[in-house]
């Protein structure tokens, strides 16, 4: 057998389709297609009104095992089973992906296309600029916060706030209020359209934001893993008069306008969720936000066609959207609610058409395993969309298992050790745990769980059918070994079919983990115990603080994301397996008011990863003959 070359060279092998042509081939009209070069487009919302009338596809989310640094191949799943469902049983379907960062490409782990013959194409072009909606949030966040300096600038040096000496009614500064100004006057209970007509108390209380410094949480973010950035001193030059101030840099993918856009469900909603991120508090504790800077239309004309997803293809030619990649340490790791919506209807069936024969298929993903990146597809995803997965693929490695069953660490660059390269059934069963839990967790969301089994070269039968035990004992539908990666879509036929069966369950008992009327606390407690295993969860003094302030200010209603290590079910790396009776200690809780919800910090979060002694980008080169790019992986 040959071995599978380099996933650069598969890619290169392989001569894709001309986007149009993919369009085409899922009834996506020429008018809706806006193509960027040969092989990516992007896709037209008016689409959704096109298709309203049909009923949506299924809706398949995969998600892992808890990771290990062996990999468990789940965009490489995601994509292969795409290929099997479409190329090889004829369905509609599209796979849904995450664009990757900057920073990981060229850092540790690589690009994110999936992997062998389950990859997307051109896989350099995913993983590099794709159609520039990256560079697109960066520039809006960049915007917003030279903008929140400026403003506090001006407020310092000018007594009575930048805008007031331009409304004051004799010097008729503005004419006309810009609609964002409006906004703010609306919020501040004054409903006059007339600049001339404000009093001069009115004047004052919309000219000034009294931002206090202390509470900025806005940073300023770039797609690079540049950890030098993390901390950094602004406002140095002598122009600006002693306004020093420390602050510092995240990754553009950690940008609340990451979250935004893969959140939104229309132009008008995301319009409406940049408006609402909340950037800091003014002296008297209100919450300051976007639009209140005044900045909220400027960074949705700045994302205006970001917020269209990108249409591209795997190796086998399926249609893949590809679209938002929030960082999913802080963040929801899972691409966005429209590509989703688009996908869905686009893979659905008219009202007179017989479902189960017609019926299309979106299989989507999301990172790290089912318990966290799962727990928040349902919670803040689902939630804001209103969609419901028709099944949940957890994608399991016999490797991966052993990891939690006890065996060594792996180190990198370093062979592997043999527990991983030959038979052990012993270790592999106590790994099992994890698997469990993870199905279980699935499952408490009243939907069927299948278990792709992602084989490996140096997997045994033998410990193929211990998995499969232990998934079907846990609970879920099916579990079935997948060779997608060596094979394609033919090797994930089966897995296909298991996948069919499994969305055409009825879900009568589909439910979300938590509602939003309980406390913070309560909420963040709930997922904690049932979703990771603890037996309590500690709030910090800062994170009882915070809690109480987001509650005061009227955002006590949001839905939880928990940010902590991907390598335990717990909070502590070290941990493997299925833990139990830990402590989640909860340091600190911020707002993302805009995406929608609120994150808790249960471990010390890098928001700018740093690059390693070996880092991705020295293999990266350019072959000057042809202008291909070489050395991706
Ligand atoms: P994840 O999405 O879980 O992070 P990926 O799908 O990105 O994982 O895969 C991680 C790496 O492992 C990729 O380089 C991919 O090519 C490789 N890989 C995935 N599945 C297999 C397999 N069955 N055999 C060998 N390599 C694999």
């Amino acid at each position: 057998k040959q071995p599978v070359p380099s996933d650069i060279d598969v890619s290169r092998a392989q001569h894709p389709k001309l986007i149009n042509k993919v369009a085409e081939e899922v009834g996506i009209a020429p008018y809706e297609l806006e193509p960027y070069g040969a092989y990516k487009g992007k896709v037209d919302l008016k689409l959704l009104d096109r298709l309203q009338h049909r009923r949506n596809g299924r809706y398949v989310l995969v998600a892992g095992i808890t990771p290990t640094p062996l990999g468990e191949g789940k965009s490489t799943t995601t994509v292969g089973l795409a290929q099997a469902l479409a190329g090889r049983l004829n369905r509609i379907c599209f796979a849904n992906v995450r664009q990757p960062s900057q920073g990981p490409t060229f850092g540790i782990k690589g690009g994110a296309a999936g992997g062998g013959y389950s990859q997307v194409i051109p896989m350099d072009e995913f993983n590099l600029h794709l159609t520039g909606d990256i560079h697109a949030i960066t520039a809006a966040n960049n915007l917003l916060a030279a903008a929140i300096e400026t403003r506090m600038f001006h407020e310092s040096t000018q007594k009575d706030g930048p805008l007031y000496r331009r409304l004051v009614p004799e010097k008729k500064g503005i004419r006309q209020f810009a609609p964002v100004m409006l906004k703010r006057l609306h919020k501040l209970g004054i409903d006059k359209t007339d600049p001339n007509s404000l009093s001069e108390d009115e004047i004052r209380r919309f000219a000034r934001l009294d931002i206090d410094p202390a509470t900025l949480t806005w940073r300023r973010v770039l797609d690079v893993n540049d950890r030098h950035l993390r901390g950094i001193t602004v406002g140095q030059a002598a122009t600006e008069k002693g306004h020093a101030r420390e602050t510092g840099f995240d990754i553009s993918v950690a940008s609340e306008c990451m979250a935004v856009l893969a959140l939104a469900t229309s132009l008008a909603d995301l319009r409406e969720r940049l408006g609402r991120m909340v950037v800091a508090s003014s002296r008297a504790g209100d919450p300051v936000t976007c639009d209140d800077i005044g900045a909220g239309g400027a960074l949705t004309a700045l994302m205006k066609d970001a917020i269209k997803p990108n249409l591209m293809q795997t190796l086998e030619g399926t249609p893949v959207f590809v679209h938002a990649g929030p960082f999913a340490n802080i963040s929801i790791g899972a691409s966005s609610v429209l590509a989703d919506k688009l996908a869905l209807k686009l893979a659905g069936t008219e009202p007179d058409e017989e479902v189960e024969e017609h019926t299309g298929f979106v299989v989507t993903e999301a990172g790290f395993d089912f318990t966290m990146g799962g727990e928040r597809f349902f919670n803040i995803k689902c939630r804001a969309s209103g969609l419901v997965p028709d099944t949940v693929v957890i994608v399991a490695t016999v490797r991966a298992l052993k990891v939690h069953g006890g065996g060594p660490e792996i180190s990198p660059g370093a062979q592997l050790p043999e527990v991983y390269r030959t038979e052990n059934v012993e270790i592999l069963k106590k790994g099992c745990v994890n698997l469990k839990k993870h199905i279980e967790n699935a499952r408490s969301f009243g939907v069927p769980v299948v278990v792709a089994i992602n084989k490996f070269a140096t997997d045994t039968e033998a410990e193929i059918q211990v998995v499969r035990e232990a998934a079907l004992a846990a609970g879920a539908e099916d579990a079935i070994p997948a060779n997608h990666w060596a094979e394609g879509g033919a090797g994930a036929i089966n897995l296909a079919k298991g996948v069919i069966k499994s969305t055409s369950l009825p879900k009568p008992n589909f439910k979300l983990l938590y509602g939003l009327e309980d406390s913070i606390q309560e909420r963040i407690e709930i997922i904690g115990k049932r979703m990771y295993g603890a037996s309590a969860v500690e709030f910090s003094e800062l994170a009882q603080k915070k809690v109480d302030t987001y509650q005061k200010q009227g955002f006590g209603n949001l839905p939880i994301c928990i940010a902590k290590t991907q390598y335990s079910l717990s909070h502590d790396p070290a941990l493997k397996g299925a833990p139990e009776g830990f402590v989640v200690p909860i340091r600190d809780v911020r707002m993302a008011a805009g995406a929608g919800y609120l994150y808790a910090l249960a471990a010390d979060i890098q928001t700018i990863p740093g690059l390693p002694t070996a880092p991705g980008y020295l293999n990266v080169d350019v072959d000057p003959e042809t202008g291909e790019v070489q050395g991706m992986f």
